[in-house]
This record gives C-alpha cells, structure tokens and sequence, in this order.
C-alpha cells in the first residue's frame, strides 16, 4: 500500500554535529567541549537535589538563574542588565532557534557568513527564512561592507566558527551602525577564551542581541543552559515564542547547577587560564610542523597543513583514537578544527602528528 501520509511529511536536512564515540580511551577533541570538569559547587548543587524540585515545576524563566546571573556580570563583563534583560534556554542552540523564530519574519533575506557555525541555514530552512552568505575572505575575514545591504536580520558569532577569529567591538559597532533597522545576533558561545563581548553595546543599540552558553567555558555541555542578553523589548519577544511551544525548558536541577557554576567565579577564570594556555603552547607546536594556524580566540584550532591534507591527517588520528573534525567543503576541506583538551591529550596529538611529518 502508498503511504500517502508521507507527502505531508517536512523535507529537512539537519544538523550533523561531531561524532559523539562510545569507548571510554579516545581523546575526544571534535565538539568543543572543556576538558575540565565543572566547578566542584555544581556537583554539589545536583548532589543537593530535593524531591520538591522534581515534583513541581520549574520557574517558567529560570528567574533565580537570571538574578545571579545579573548580580555577576559587573564582575564577569563589566556591565550592569537587569533579570528583564536576560533569556534562558535549553543551550543556546534553543535561545538561537527561539530568536530567530521571533525576530527574522522578513521577506528580505537574513545575513551570515558563507563559512561559519552550520547550524544557521539549517533553522533558516526549518522556518523558511530566506537568507545570503557573503563570502569571507581567503584569510577567513568578515568584511563589514557585505552586510550594508537590505536584509531581514544579522547573525554572526564573535569569536566566528569553525574559524576561531575574533574581532573587536570596533567591527561590532560598524556592523550595527550599517543595520538599524533589523535585529543584530552577536553569537558569544566562545567569548570567554580571549574574546572582546559586545555586552557594553547594549545600552546603545536596542536592535541588538548577544547569545552565550555555558557548553564550552563553563564545562556545561551536558546540562544544557544557554542565554540571551538584550533590551527588554527582545527579550520580551522571545518569552511570547517560547511560551508558544515550551513552557519550561529549564529544569530544576539545571537552574541550581548553573548558579552554582557562577558563583566560583575563580574556578571559572583558572580553567579559561589553563585551556587558553594549552591553546597558544599548541598553536605554536603545529605551525613548527608546517601548519597554517588561524590566531585563536576560542577553545579549538583551525589549521592546515603545508603538505598532508586535512583528510589524511584526520585519517591518520582517528586510528589512534584520537578524534578531531573536518569537513569535506569548499573553502574548508583542507583545514582540521581541533578542540583544546588537557596538555596531555595534546601532546597525544602533537605525537601522532610528528609520525607523518
Ligand atoms: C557550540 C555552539 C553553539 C551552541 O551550543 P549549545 O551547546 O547549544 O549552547 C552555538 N553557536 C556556536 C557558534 C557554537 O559553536
């Protein structure tokens, strides 16, 4: 019999993240996860677990996570915002989907870069958002100019992926000053590794918003927490399209952890330190071994090589069960995105790598 029902179905490609491998002694370097555990007060929070937060619901906007989280960004970014400024997610792959489901409603196209975090077209084909992607440059460059065009929105992420370039607020200011009338997405997930965050804009710009996570500096990715930061209006926006279609993507025991991870503020900066410092010491061993090695503002590396192709070498690690990522792409095929693990694992790395050399 035809199954007619499947003509109603949605035609969708979606995201393909890294491999997530089962065995237990394989250097995972392929998903921008921090090698370091979360700070001990998390663990604690989720050991403290009561019955009470299991039998009710959670608050529906995660309000005791926004007021801690308020309470600390004087320290963490030198700017004061108000619990009614802040958006809490399930990761900021959900506060992503949520704002562009709320703010990119235009018929002109929305704008990204040709190379960056994959992620974009496929919630712009999932909501039938139009879009372009100017093209970078043959460094990996962003050129503001490309985005003073009509369009229907803005989303870039600042440090950029898979590129780990970072830019400075100057290029954020330019970028908002050509793109008054539609919203902004500044995407942060990786600002803490030596980015330069646009927070201090906000008070200027109200078409401006800038998502984070607490995936990757805050060794978080399996808890699921990301936010947005903008003017109430936004924010006010986005609670209307969550509250559509889910109530309460935060649970209580995500809601503990994540003001546990803020309150160790030293923790917090000693595990940034180490893995910017694992970052550069890498960074510099791979381009004494022929590599081209983008300057790093993020947890990962972008390189490639003189000679091998990314392919080979991608071949060559995955054998020694140490796990990177490729992508066989224009523009990107010859180039190997490696997460920053401990010193250790690096030097794994660096060993295997020294065999092909
Ligand atoms: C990792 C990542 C995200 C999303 O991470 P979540 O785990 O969903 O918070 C968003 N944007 C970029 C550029 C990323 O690399």
């Amino acid at each position: 019999m035809e199954k007619l029902w499947k003509k109603n179905f949605i035609s969708i490609e979606p995201y393909t993240a890294g491999e997530q491998p089962k065995s237990d002694d394989i250097i995972k370097l392929n998903a921008n996860e921090n090698p370091y555990p979360p700070a001990p007060g998390v663990l604690d929070a989720i050991a403290g677990t009561r019955g009470d937060s299991m039998r009710m619901y959670p608050s529906m906007d995660a309000m005791p996570l926004k007021q801690e989280m308020a309470a600390h960004l004087p320290s963490l970014y030198g700017v004061e915002l108000r619990p009614e400024n802040i958006f809490i997610g399930n990761g900021s792959d959900d506060v992503l989907a949520t704002a562009f489901r709320a703010f990119f409603n235009s018929d002109k196209p929305i704008l990204f870069p040709d190379v960056t975090y994959s992620f974009y077209p496929v919630w712009c084909e999932l909501l039938k958002i139009p879009f372009e992607t100017p093209a970078v440059d043959a460094d990996f460059g962003i050129n503001v100019k490309d985005y003073a065009k009509p369009n229907g929105g803005v989303v870039i992420p600042n440090p950029n992926a898979p590129t780990s370039i970072g830019r400075g607020l100057d290029f954020i200011r330019e970028l908002l000053e050509l793109n008054r009338d539609c919203i902004v997405i500044i995407d942060e997930a990786y600002i803490d590794f030596g980015g330069e965050s646009a927070l201090p804009l906000l008070s200027e710009y109200e078409n401006l918003l800038i998502t984070q996570t607490y995936s990757k500096s805050r060794s978080m990715a399996g808890m699921r927490i990301g936010m947005a930061y903008g003017s109430e209006e936004l924010i006010q926006m986005m609670y209307a399209v969550k509250d559509s279609y889910n109530s309460y993507p935060l649970d209580n025991v995500a809601i503990a952890a994540g003001i546990a991870s803020l309150q160790d503020e030293e923790y917090f900066r000693d595990s940034l330190a180490k893995v910017i410092a694992t970052r550069d010491r890498t960074a510099a061993a791979l381009r004494e071994l022929g590599f081209t090695v983008a300057d790093s503002s993020t947890n990962f590396l972008f390189a490639e090589h003189d000679k091998l192709t990314a392919q080979e070498i991608f071949a060559h690690l995955r054998e020694r069960g140490i796990y990177v990522r490729y992508w066989n792409k224009p523009k990107i095929g010859n180039r190997l995105r490696i997460t920053i693990g401990t010193d250790e694992q690096m030097d794994k790395m660096l060993e295997a790598i020294k065999e092909m050399v």
